[in-house]
């Protein structure tokens, strides 16, 4: 079981014989990549960090480490540009463990699973606790449903007018076609040019 994250804290690879492999980090939110040689500093080969979680950094750091658990890939660190989870590109770094904590009770996320409460949950447990103890705000709900109702109605407003269009169109075609167009002068409809092309009388 891995340490604590509290802060950036890289781990040195273990020392293998031979060419090791490169030790590549990557971050599971925003673009930036690192490689941590074995003894050298952190060489920070993209600094990312354009790219916030969309979600409380609480849980989007649980969602993440979640992911990364599901794709068998290891947590081993905390981006320094946004705060989510580091994870193992190649190479080798000591896994970790993440905790989130919640309102009630602190989720943990080893390299061997989640836990909460040293209950074990699964992955889809343990996302479905986020989700409760971190619920999407209200107001993201109804700003969004206000700035899409206008779009909506800007392209449904057109359409629905052609729509209308077209069926009375259709009616006045069909109308004329079974020869009961309306035969009075000055009645609704009668333009005075359109001949019945059939006159059956009804009585
Ligand atoms: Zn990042």
């Amino acid at each position: 079981m891995g340490r604590r994250l509290t802060h950036h804290t890289p781990l040195r690879p273990r020392r293998v014989m031979g060419p090791a492999m490169e030790t590549i980090v990557s971050c599971a939110n925003c673009f930036r990549r690192e490689r941590w040689p074995a003894s050298a500093p952190v060489e920070v080969l993209q600094p990312g960090g354009g790219r916030q979680p969309s979600q409380v950094p609480q849980k989007a750091r649980g969602l993440n480490a979640l992911k990364a658990l599901e794709e068998g890939r290891a947590v081993v660190g905390i981006c320094s540009a946004c705060g989510q989870p580091l994870v193992l590109e190649s190479g080798e770094a000591e896994p970790q463990t993440l905790e989130i904590p919640a309102p009630v009770g602190t989720l943990r996320i080893t390299p061997e699973g989640a836990f909460l409460d040293r209950q074990p949950l699964d992955i889809e447990g343990a996302r479905a606790w986020l989700e409760e103890q971190y619920p999407a705000p209200p107001m993201g709900g109804v700003l969004e449903g206000a700035v899409r109702l206008p779009f909506f109605a800007v392209l449904l407003g057109p359409l629905a007018l052609w729509v209308l269009a077209v069926i009375l169109v259709v009616a006045r075609i069909v109308t004329i076609a079974q020869g009961i167009a309306p035969e009075v002068e000055g009645a609704p409809g009668f333009d005075g040019r359109v001949q019945p092309v059939k006159n059956i009388p009804e009585d």
